[in-house]
């Protein structure tokens, strides 16, 4: 397999702010505490400020409306993402849940049918029930969007890279059916980060995280975002943050204002370590598919190469044969990749999409969608690269 060569992993934003994506993660939002010049934003740790007469306040009056340490944050993500406006949410989940609840009964989404197991379950499960309408198609056919649209679709949800197969659907392709159709594009960017892709800068109208992951990066806290440029459309999803209230607390603010000032160094290690995990598990005997779109053959990877500054931390293989079994063993076998949910952070995990991620669907389906029983989603982490292939090809090997 070679490398991603075309992808420029350090990466500058395009865009016209003048800064470099490093120097933006390390200072974005981040201003000294006016009272004592702490250099590091402090944590708020209030529900309530004093007004010295009613109405008369700094701009606070509650922390479920707003807290300072929370909106340091929300601007340092409005910025990395090059929008206006930046909004946290309690998780990710709660940050997609606001996105819907600015639509009404009758209306219509158009999703992909390889997307994050969490969404499709609040968009089936508990937004049909209030009358919403989805349509889960193949987003890396554009005809099949274009087909899927309604007079009543209101918005575009894409995910990319999908989750477990990393495929790559085109953002711009989707801005322009989106703008054509009169619907709002909305990507969840939680696998690629605004390190590696901004899809503001290339038409989408909200960009969603789950910054539990790449943002967050430590594994240590749960918590959503979304950015926008349009000053309407952020006015109403403050008012369904503030109404619903899944707001994230100060000290949780906190930890993901850190984690960013790090995001670009981490992801070039995710970068730069998913490479090599790639390019050895491609040359081992046991291992039928690799996918990750920073390899030539992989099928999205033209696209990954236009609108994203790097292919990613996450990898996943499928083995020879059919036995989920054989999986297994390779799961329970390894030492540095921890078994268990999630991604992005520091530390290499390892995952099995179709009895962990994706039970819930139908095993039919699930193979017909190409996620075989012996797949193995990586989260390769930020270690020294020989440790991580040393533990996978033990594993594999069955040396353990
Ligand atoms: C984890 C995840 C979510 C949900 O975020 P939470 O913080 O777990 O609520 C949504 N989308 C993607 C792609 C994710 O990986």
């Amino acid at each position: 397999m070679n490398g991603p060569t075309t992808f420029a992993i350090h990466p500058m934003t395009r865009s016209n702010r003048s800064r470099g994506f490093g120097t933006k993660a390390v200072h974005a939002g981040s201003e000294p505490d006016p009272t004592t010049g702490a250099i590091m934003t402090p944590i708020y740790q209030t529900s309530t400020y004093v007004q010295s007469a009613p109405g008369d306040h700094k701009g606070y009056e509650y922390s479920r409306t707003q807290n300072p340490t929370r909106t340091a944050l929300q601007n340092a993500l409005a910025e990395l993402e090059n929008g206006r406006h930046g909004l946290c949410f309690a998780t990710g989940m709660a940050a997609i849940d606001a996105v819907i609840k600015t639509l009404r009964p009758g209306d219509h989404v158009v999703s992909t049918n390889d997307l994050y197991g969490g969404t499709y379950r609040l968009f089936t499960k508990i937004f049909e029930g209030f009358g919403v309408r989805f349509s889960f198609v193949d987003m890396t056919d554009k005809a099949q969007v274009l087909a899927a649209i309604r007079p009543e679709t209101r918005l575009i949800w894409v995910e990319t890279p999908t989750n477990p197969l990393l495929r790559i659907i085109d953002i711009a392709a989707m801005a322009e059916l989106a703008k054509k159709n009169d619907c709002l594009l909305a990507v969840d960017n939680t696998f690629a980060s605004p390190a590696l892709q901004t899809p503001l800068d290339i038409g989408a109208d909200l960009v969603m995280h789950s910054a539990t992951k790449y943002l967050g990066g430590h594994s240590d806290v749960v918590m959503g975002a979304l950015i926008v440029n349009d000053d309407t459309l952020s006015e109403k999803l403050a008012f369904i943050q503030n109404s619903s209230g899944a707001t994230p607390g100060p000290m949780d603010s906190f930890l993901v204002l850190r984690g960013i000032k790090t995001l670009h160094l981490r992801m070039a290690r995710h970068c730069s370590n998913a490479e090599a995990v790639a390019d050895a598990l491609q040359g081992h005997g046991r291992v039928d598919k690799v996918h990750w779109p920073g390899s030539p053959d992989h099928p999205g990877h033209q696209i990954a190469t236009r609108q994203m500054r790097g292919p990613g931390g996450m990898v996943s293989f499928s083995l020879k044969g059919d036995r989920m079994e054989d999986a297994f063993a390779v799961l329970s076998s390894t030492r540095l990749f921890s078994l268990a949910e999630s991604l992005g952070g520091v530390e290499s995990l390892i995952g099995h999409p179709a009895s962990m991620t994706h039970a819930s669907i139908p095993r039919e389906e699930r193979l017909r969608n190409g996620l075989a029983d012996t797949l193995i989603r990586l989260s390769v982490g930020i270690e020294e690269p020989a440790d991580l292939i040393d533990d996978l090809m033990q594993a594999l090997d069955g040396r353990s």
